[in-house]
């Protein structure tokens, strides 16, 4: 087998405080599987800076003026992070033969990155790195992310346990990922369906090196709502059921009402018009709610809008150039 060309694609937003640091430990990952020579001269770490705000781009710049391993992509604002992924992913493909992605604050250890490669030589196309504890997220994180994962299963959408955006994947699998147009991504939920031969590494995942989190709850509730309906019709079926369940009660109960009236014990009836105007009201602001979630999620997909746009490539020129040399 040829040596690969390696791309390592790592989303960037406000992490001045961790870019030098990022950029030092790729650099000697990526210097030490070249002199095992398990990979190509041309492989790179493509940073992709979603709309930062601090001097992201400009380390990025300066880096890849001096380091050959450096380049950089930039978007014209902050589209999230999975869309700054999938820009960097897409990017990528086009000169790279495998791509690992990789969050910036060096969370993920960086060390398995060679046994990525090793598994690529081995044939796979997938290798999703798998955190083996969360002892340094925080309980809260923790909880919910287990919960979260809990309740994907429950509903049919089988993410792998544990795993984030952490993984390698082959040309030939981020072509597939290609054909996945939907605006709304969510690589966890598509990437297992893409197929091909797949397997995981275990490491430990650790705190952030430096800065703070760019995920603050309301972003990670709009992460996992997202993942939810993008991925599932099952809520719907469920306000389906709860409907149908409260319907069967009331009518239980209307025949009750008709019958104690028929007795001639009515009670005035306040209360329990009141809870039920009340609970079928619920009801149905809920379903209303929740279908009008996935009318909106037809809408975005329906316009076609672009999930990214580039301002700067500095890969592409890089590599252009480098492979007609
Ligand atoms: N990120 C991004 N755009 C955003 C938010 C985050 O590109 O709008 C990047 C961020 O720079 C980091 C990765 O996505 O490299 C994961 O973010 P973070 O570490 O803040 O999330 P957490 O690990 O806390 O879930
Ligand atoms: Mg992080």
């Amino acid at each position: 087998m040829k040596k690969p060309v390696l791309t390592i694609v790592v989303p960037c937003y406000n992490e001045e405080e961790v870019f030098l640091e990022t950029a030092k430990q790729l650099t000697a990952v990526l210097e030490d599987l070249l002199d095992e020579h398990l990979i190509a001269a041309e492989s790179k770490i493509l940073f992709v800076d979603d709309g930062s705000r601090d001097r992201t781009w400009s380390l990025i710049e300066k880096e890849s003026e001096t380091n050959p391993f450096v380049t950089g992509l930039k978007l014209s604002r902050n589209f999230g992070h999975q869309k700054a992924l999938l820009a960097g992913l897409e990017t990528a493909k086009n000169y790279s033969d495998c791509v690992i992605s990789i969050d910036a604050d060096l969370q993920d250890d960086v060390s398995v990155i060679r046994e990525f490669v090793v598994k690529y030589w081995e044939g796979f196309d997938i290798v999703y790195g798998v955190r083996r504890s969360r002892k340094t997220d925080t309980f809260f994180k923790r909880a919910t992310a287990q919960g979260f994962y809990r309740f994907m299963r429950k509903m049919g959408i089988h993410l792998v346990y544990n795993h984030a955006d952490f993984r390698l994947m082959s040309k030939r699998a981020l072509e597939e990922l290609s054909r996945y147009s939907e605006a709304n991504v969510f690589l966890r939920g598509i990437v297992p369906l893409l197929g091909f031969r797949s397997t995981e590494v275990l490491y430990d995942r650790k705190g952030r090196f430096a800065g703070e989190s760019k995920y603050p709850l309301k972003k990670m509730l709009a992460f996992a709502f997202d993942g939810m309906t993008s991925f599932s019709v099952a809520p719907i079926r469920f306000i389906t059921f709860i409907g149908f369940l409260s319907f069967l009660l009331s009518s239980a109960a209307g025949i009750y009402a008709l019958i104690v009236k028929l007795l001639g014990h009515a009670e005035s009836g306040w209360t329990s018009l009141m809870i039920s105007i009340w609970f079928i009201g619920g009801l149905l602001l809920m379903s209303i709610g929740l279908i009008g979630e996935y009318i909106g999620k037809i809408y975005q997909e329906v316009k076609r809008r672009p999930r990214f746009t580039i301002e700067e490539n500095l890969y592409s020129r890089q590599m252009e150039h480098e492979l007609s040399l």
